[in-house]
């Protein structure tokens, strides 16, 4: 052997395999075993972090070690130095946000994409990985009872397609809306295009419109108030879009929320859809990022009646789903508009397949080219559950959430701000003004603000705050896989114990 050969033995010892099947199986089951003790330790620790900006940075070594570590020690700093720094998202008392809820299947869904490996860009990179995905939307869709439109096995051309996030699947149908409307009045006129939403609209739209090109003052957020729960209304849609043609404006996009972010408004979508038509024949995309998920329950589907008016659907099976971080799922009657728009052809991926037209190739529904297989978890998560029990999922967190309600309306010192909707209860305290009105100078503004810091400081809960028509409430949303009836009524306990220190001046 010359001195430049190396054996088999040589290389090994250099660079140990990384995909040793031995070693996979060793720390795969370690943590596998950390995973589930986190899970049954959970309610051990903060909900939320008790550390201070720059903590780690003083904890870890300034450069990446040269030397190969062992796993030991490896796992030693995660439990010693990132679990201190984690705010508990699956924390049974987890109030806050929205659920971004963790299963077993939608886990292990996960894991198995990671260890396949894939890069589904085209059908033919990974075949099993664009159909899957065409079954699993499917599938889904029809649980949400969506109009075949939106299907594949529809009669028109529609599909489903899953991305990472909502703000990708709201960037995406923008664009294709975008295009379709500059083929029609010209390329340069994308300065006259505006689009529309409300107040309560999730800031994704706004970043969506900024990515395509919508002058900042054409982005209307037509405002919503109390009295209709923060919902959009047909008729300031209308207003507003008559306004903006009288000054030779043109309407391109209509956003509409089911369950706004704030405090779940539901956006009416059959007046609000047949608005959007007749003024300007615009592109309506339907945001149910959390509320959409419900849609599975027959009672509460009417929430979306009106969406066979709209162009696509979207609904992030990450947070009320079980389907783990990150899985947003997009449903369109008009793919061909989006692969127009977004559709590359180089040579490098040219192949049969896509030559014949027969296949999904989805790298030309979204903004990235690879994509990761994220259909598998989603698919493992409907199978090991099943629709059945999906549902019960769902309405065991509406009943906590409807419980917690019944509570803050059994306190005189509170009041639930707006009706609650699935899952989300909005409540204050109130001790300064008698009426609804909310001329107190700011003052209930100011102690809710300190009731919430109060609550979280405990350590024992977390929740979060909205501001709709100038109200401060505190939301309280139910959706972690590990929640109980009891975790709310400890909630419950807590707020009830802070409200009393802040009544004291303590
Ligand atoms: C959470 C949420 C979003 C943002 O979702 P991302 O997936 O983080 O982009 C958008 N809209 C609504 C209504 C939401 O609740």
């Amino acid at each position: 052997m010359t001195s430049h050969e190396l054996d088999d033995d040589d290389n090994a010892a250099r660079i140990s395999n990384p995909l040793n099947s031995d070693e996979f199986r060793r720390q795969g089951h370690m943590f596998v075993d950390f995973i589930a003790d986190y899970y049954t330790n959970i309610e051990q620790y903060p909900v939320t972090s008790q550390l201070k900006p720059g903590y780690l940075r003083d904890l870890l070594p300034p450069s990446a070690p040269f030397e190969a570590e062992p796993i030991e020690e490896i796992m030693r700093d995660i439990q010693n130095h990132i679990i201190p720094g984690i705010t508990h998202w699956q924390h049974p008392s987890h109030f806050a946000y929205f659920p971004c809820s963790a299963s077993t299947a939608g886990i292990l869904g996960e894991f198995l994409a990671a260890g396949l490996g894939v890069v589904g860009f085209n059908w033919a990179a990974a075949p099993a990985a664009t159909e899957l995905e065409t079954v699993v939307m499917d599938w889904f869709g029809e649980m949400l009872n969506l109009p075949r439109t939106f299907l594949f096995s529809g009669e028109a051309a529609g599909g489903g397609v899953i991305m990472g996030t909502t703000c990708e699947a709201i960037t995406v149908v923008l664009v294709a809306a975008r295009d379709q409307k500059l083929d029609k009045i010209g390329r340069g006129e994308i300065g006259k295009l505006v689009v529309y939403c409300s107040d309560q609209t999730h800031c994704a739209f706004e970043k969506a419109a900024k990515v395509v090109g919508i002058q900042p003052g054409n982005i209307r957020a037509v405002e919503t108030n109390k009295t209709t729960s923060f919902a959009l209304s047909p008729d300031s849609l209308k207003s507003a879009i008559r306004a903006d043609v009288a000054v030779g404006l043109v309407p391109l996009f209509l956003c509409a929320t089911i369950g706004t972010t704030s405090t779940t408004a539901v956006d009416p979508l059959e007046p609000l859809c047949r608005v959007a038509k007749e003024h300007g024949g615009m592109w309506v995309h339907v945001d149910a990022a959390y509320g959409g998920s419900a849609c599975i329950c027959p009672e509460f589907r009417h929430v979306i009646d009106g969406v066979e008016g709209a162009n696509s659907f979207s609904l992030n099976a990450h947070k009320w789903f079980l389907t783990t971080l990150d899985c947003c799922c997009l449903w369109t009657k008009d793919p061909n508009a989006i692969k127009k728009s977004l559709s590359t052809n180089p040579e490098y991926l040219k192949n049969r397949a896509s030559e014949s037209g027969h296949v999904v190739d989805y790298k030309d529904w979204q903004l990235t080219l690879s994509r990761r297989f994220r259909s598998l978890k989603l698919w493992l998560v409907l199978r090991s559950h099943g629709v059945g029990n999906l549902r019960e999922f769902l309405r065991g967190h509406v009943a906590m959430a409807e419980a917690f309600e019944r509570l803050v309306e059994g306190d005189e010192r509170f009041e639930v701000v707006v009706p609650r909707r699935f899952s989300l209860v909005c409540f204050r305290m109130v001790m300064m003004t008698l009426s609804d009105n909310d001329d107190d100078g700011g003052g209930n503004n100011l102690m809710n603000k300190k009731l919430l810091e109060r609550i979280n400081g405990s350590g024992r809960v977390l929740m979060t705050h909205a501001v709709a028509g100038g109200i401060y409430m505190l939301r309280f949303a139910v959706g972690a896989t590990l929640t109980e009836p009891k975790h709310v009524m400890e909630a419950w306990k807590v707020v009830q114990q802070q409200a009393d220190a802040i009544m004291q001046g303590v």
